[in-house]
């Protein structure tokens, strides 16, 4: 919702959205890696709430190679604006969906021999191949042929005359936290490809890291792609990441404004349970956004938000509209002054890391949780 009739309403709660901070993400990320790595760009979820369209057509400007998403809807918001871009399917098709392969002109992920042969009946009917990347479960226990049968299926794809492999890939369960089982998944990857005969390895895109696995990747090997998500939106898998040396920026930032300020007697009870007791006489500001918006409940209490570059505290629960901090501390607070949930403010940051911990969650989940009626910004290196 970038232009809606009611754009010309003052703003109370909105995401910002930097484009240009994506692009230099991505040549950055790339900059990082083997020259002859190829990119694929992981934008399901809404580009983790950036805004697909925005977001696909700023990363294959910036020179994706591959766009991979969950769902049909979002393979074909994708196809809508490129005719012709790659894309990559990541979850399994429902039975009734396979007709679209050929329709929207992608490529699917194959994990059993069941699926080689609808899609091969697809690529029948369309009288032409429909490319797959094979996918090989190495430990993750979630979609792919398990390590030890991936032979067995990869000679059913190649029996099959309307199914193209195009890439073969595995998916880490650890990678930020358990480097050993990280090693142990490439090696099984590895292991299986190599009891793979005729596999046209050169002609495939081959593989296995997502953000967190780029910082475990010590020498391409076989693997000639990466599949990004979080990293290319400036945030980094985990706290002591390594990937912090290729300085992405964030791309997203989350915005509101202060309603009312009024000050409240010591000993006062604040928000629904009564979870919060004023211990002073406190200067109260009540914010324009709450869990209605992807301000999380949980972060009730713990939460802190910057106005005038000051860190304030949440007190007592956020509620679906409305979300009260404490401002005694700084001087000046008034109705309509600028409030950063994630982001920056004069000098003072709140990461979308440090934001998700106060909800006991992941900055993925925070990116998914913020909700339609935010209107995402999209700021652009022309300033318009
Ligand atoms: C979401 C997803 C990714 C991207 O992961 P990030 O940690 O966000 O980089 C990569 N591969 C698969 C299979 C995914 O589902």
């Amino acid at each position: 919702m970038s232009t809606t009739l009611t754009s010309r309403l003052p703003l109370r709660c909105w995401a910002e959205i930097d484009l240009a901070a994506l692009e230099r993400n991505l040549r950055l990320i790339r900059a990082s890696l083997p020259a002859h790595m190829r990119y694929v760009a992981v934008i399901k979820a809404d580009a983790y709430g950036h805004g697909l369209p925005q977001t696909a057509a700023r990363l294959m400007h910036a020179g994706a190679d591959l766009f991979a998403v969950a769902t049909l809807a979002e393979a074909a918001a994708i196809r809508e604006i490129g005719p012709g871009w790659p894309i990559l399917l990541l979850s399994p098709l429902l039975p009734e969906e396979d007709r679209y392969l050929a329709d929207y002109d992608l490529a699917a992920t194959v994990s059993s021999a069941e699926e080689v042969a609808r899609f091969d009946a697809v690529g029948r009917a369309a009288g032409r191949p429909i490319p797959v990347h094979l996918k090989i479960d190495t430990g993750m226990g979630r979609l792919g042929v398990w390590h030890e049968e991936a032979p067995a299926l990869w000679e059913k794809i190649r029996a099959a005359s309307h199914v193209r492999l195009a890439g073969v890939f595995t998916h880490f369960a650890s990678p930020d936290d358990d480097l050993a089982f990280t090693a142990e998944q490439r090696k099984r990857f590895l292991d299986a490809l190599a009891r793979c005969p005729g596999l046209p390895l050169d002609d495939l895109f081959v593989h296995a890291d997502n953000s967190a696995g780029i910082e475990t990747m010590s020498g391409a090997g076989l693997f000639n792609a990466v599949r990004v998500g979080l990293l290319q939106f400036g945030i980094l898998p985990h706290p002591h990441s390594l990937l912090a040396q290729v300085r992405t920026e964030p791309v997203f930032s989350f915005h509101t404004r202060v309603g009312l300020v009024k000050k409240l007697p010591r000993g006062t009870t604040v928000s629904y349970g009564r979870t919060r007791t004023l211990n002073r006489d406190t200067t109260v500001a009540i914010l324009c956004a709450g869990y209605g918006d992807g301000l999380p409940r949980a972060a009730s209490n713990r939460a802190q938000v910057l106005v005038r570059g000051r860190r304030c505290a949440v007190l007592g629960r956020v509620t679906m509209d409305q979300t009260i901090i404490d401002v005694t501390d700084v001087p000046g607070v008034a109705a309509g002054d600028a409030v950063v949930l994630v982001g920056r403010q004069e000098g003072a940051e709140i990461s979308i890391t440090e934001f998700s911990g106060w909800a006991d969650t992941i900055p993925w989940e925070t990116l998914c949780s913020v909700t339609k009626r935010v209107p995402r910004l999209y700021r652009t290196a022309l300033g318009v």
